[in-house]
C-alpha cells in the first residue's frame, strides 16, 4: 500500500487513512507513507502519483487479514495528543512510526504500559522536539514595523526546525490581536489582518524586513540591562540555542558583552556603595497644609508626601516620589513604588523598569511626556543587603495608608483613564485584590469616580524573567499597552457605566 497525504501536517487525513488501513488489517510493513514533501534525497517518494486514500496506489498483494476485532481496539486519548505533536516533526519516517504505533496499540494492549518501548520512546522524543520548537518560536520571533500601502504591519522572519507554523499561529493571533502582522518562514508563512489568519507558501530570506528604529532601541535596552555579574553562558546557550542567533538582533551583542563581563563585575565589586542622598530639599513647613485636607496643587502634594510618616516607609527613604507628566493627560500610568534610582533622583520610572516602559511607549508612538506617570506608594521600601538596597513590596497596610495620596494625585491631574502596572497599583486603584494575569488586558469600570482602569504587568516583572522568556513576555505586554491606549469609552464618548467589565476587542 502506498498512501500519500497532500498536507504534511494534516492529522485528520492521517487518521482517516490509518483508520481505514487498520480496519482492513494492513500491517505497518505493508504500507509506505508519503507527505508530498521533498525527501532528504531530493526526490519525492511517489513521483507524480495523485494524492488519495487507501488502496488507490496499491501495487502489492492483498495483506493478510487482521485478527477479528483488532481494528475496534480503542487507543488511549494520549496517543492522539502524541500524534498531534509528532506529525509536525520534520522526520519523513514519522507517519510510518505513528501508524506502526497505532497498529501495535490495537494488537498489543500491553504496549500502553511499556514506557521503555523503542517506538514509544522515539515518538516521545519527536513530540518533545516539536514542543520545544513551538516554545522557541514564541520566544524568539522578533517583529519589525513596516509601512506599506495598506498602513502599518509588523513582519518577522523565523526559521523553525519543524512544521509548526499552523500549530503556533493561533497563539500569535491571540497575543497580537490588535496588530496586523506576518511571520515569514522558509516553508510556510502566516499573516493576521486583525480578523483572520491566512497562510501561504514559504518566503525567501530576502523578503525579511530591514531593521527599524525599534530594533536599535531594543539593542540599547538589551545592552543596558545585561548584568555581567549574572552571566552564565552555558545556560544562556541552552535556553537560547546558537542556531537561533542569526535571526536575533541582540545576538551580536552577546559575545562582546560576555568578553567584558569579568572586568565589569570586578569594577562593580570594587566600587564604593552609592550613598543615599537627599537631593530634593523638603519644602518649607509653611507650604504644608495645617490640616489633612487634600492638597490643592501638585507642589503641595509633593511637600506633604515628603513629610508624611503615616507608615514606616517614609522614614527609610530619601524622599517621596510623586508623579510627573501633563495635567489633564489622557492616561495616568500607575506603578507600585519608587525604586532605588527613583528614590535618589526624585522622579518616577527612571530605573531599568522605567527604561523598559519608555522603550515600549516609544514603540507604540506614545512618548513618555504624553502620559502622567505615578506610583501607588510614594516612598521607596527596601532592605539593605551589603551595600545594596533591595526593593521590598509594601505591606498592604502601608499601601492603604498611602492610597489617599494617590487619590489626591488623580484628582489634581484629572486623567481620562488609569493604567495599573502590577498588582499593588491595581489594588490601589480598584480597592480590591486583583489577579493580574487573569484580569490583564481589559478595561474595568469599577471606580466610583467613573474612570476606567486597565490592568497589565509592571515592567519590573519582565526584567525578572529568564532571558529566553523575556522577549515573548515583552511582546504580549506591548500588546496589552497597545490596548491601554485604545478608547475605553462608548460610542457616545461618555465613560461607560460602573460595574461593567469590557474586554478589549
Ligand atoms: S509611603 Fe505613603 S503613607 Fe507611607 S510615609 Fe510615604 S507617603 Fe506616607
Amino acid at each position: 500500500m502506498r498512501v500519500r497525504l497532500q498536507d504534511p501536517v494534516d492529522l485528520d487525513a492521517f487518521r482517516r487513512e490509518a483508520r481505514q488501513l487498520l480496519a482492513n488489517g494492513v500491517p505497518p510493513d505493508h504500507v509506505e507513507w508519503s507527505d508530498g514533501t521533498q525527501g532528504s534525497g531530493g526526490a519525492e517518494l511517489f513521483g507524480d502519483a495523485p494524492a488519495g486514500g487507501l488502496g488507490l496506489f496499491s501495487d502489492e498483494p492483498a495483506a493478510p487479514p487482521a485478527p477479528a476485532g483488532a481494528a475496534r481496539q480503542p487507543v488511549p486519548a494520549s496517543f492522539l495528543a502524541l500524534c498531534a505533536d509528532v506529525i509536525l516533526h520534520r522526520d519523513p519516517g514519522r507517519l510510518a512510526l505513528m501508524y506502526r504505533l497505532l497498529w501495535r496499540l490495537a494488537h498489543e494492549p500491553s504496549l500502553r504500559h511499556d514506557p521503555l518501548d523503542a517506538d514509544m520512546l522515539r515518538a516521545g522524543l519527536m513530540a518533545k522536539a516539536v514542543r520545544r520548537d513551538i516554545h522557541k518560536m514564541r520566544a524568539f520571533v522578533r517583529f519589525t514595523r513596516v509601512e506599506g500601502e495598506q498602513g502599518e504591519r509588523h513582519v518577522a522572519w523565523f526559521e523553525p526546525d519543524h512544521r509548526i507554523v499552523e500549530a503556533n499561529a493561533p497563539f500569535f493571533s491571540r497575543r497580537f490581536a490588535q496588530m496586523q502582522w506576518a511571520i515569514l518562514t522558509p516553508e510556510r508563512c502566516v499573516a493576521w489582518d486583525g480578523q483572520a489568519l491566512t497562510f501561504r507558501d514559504g518566503a525567501d530570506r530576502r523578503e525579511r524586513p530591514p531593521p527599524d528604529a525599534g530594533e536599535q532601541l531594543w539593542l540599547t535596552y538589551y545592552e543596558n540591562i545585561f548584568n555581567p555579574a549574572r552571566l552564565k553562558l552555558a545556560m544562556m546557550r541552552r535556553e537560547m540555542p546558537v542556531r537561533y542567533w542569526h535571526n536575533l538582533p541582540e545576538a551580536a551583542l552577546i559575545q562582546p558583552l560576555a568578553d567584558a563581563a569579568q572586568a565589569r563585575s570586578q569594577s562593580m565589586i570594587d566600587a564604593p556603595a552609592t550613598p543615599a542622598r537627599r537631593i530634593r530639599a523638603p519644602l518649607p513647613l509653611h507650604l504644608l497644609p495645617a490640616d489633612r485636607a487634600a492638597p490643592a496643587s501638585l507642589d503641595e502634594l509633593r511637600a506633604v508626601t515628603h513629610a508624611c510618616r503615616d507608615c514606616p516607609i517614609g522614614a527609610l527613604a530619601t524622599q517621596a516620589v510623586c508623579g510627573e507628566g501633563p495635567v489633564g493627560a489622557q492616561r495616568m500610568l500607575v506603578g507600585e513604588q519608587p525604586g532605588d534610582q527613583e528614590d535618589l533622583a526624585g522622579r518616577p520610572f527612571v530605573g531599568p523598569a522605567g527604561q523598559l516602559l519608555d522603550r515600549a511607549m516609544a514603540q507604540l508612538g506614545r512618548p513618555r511626556d504624553t502620559v502622567y506617570l505615578a506610583n501607588a506608594v510614594k516612598h521607596f521600601k527596601y532592605e539593605l543587603r551589603g551595600k545594596r538596597r533591595i526593593h521590598k513590596t509594601a505591606a498592604q497596610r502601608e499601601a492603604e495608608a498611602c492610597a489617599h495620596w494617590l487619590d489626591s494625585e488623580i484628582a489634581l491631574v484629572q486623567p481620562r483613564a488609569l493604567v495599573a502596572l502590577g498588582a499593588t497599583a491595581a489594588r490601589a486603584l480598584l480597592g480590591r485584590p486583583v489577579a493580574v494575569q487573569a484580569e490583564r488586558g481589559a478595561w474595568l469600570h469599577e471606580r466610583a469616580d467613573g474612570r476606567p482602569v486597565f490592568v497589565t504587568l509592571h515592567p519590573s516583572a519582565l526584567l525578572r524573567l529568564p532571558d529566553a522568556e523575556r522577549a515573548a513576555a515583552y511582546d504580549s505586554w506591548l500588546a496589552d499597552l497597545y490596548g491601554a491606549f485604545e478608547s475605553p469609552l462608548g460610542d457616545s464618548g461618555r465613560i461607560q457605566p460602573a460595574a461593567a467589565r469590557v474586554l478589549v476587542p
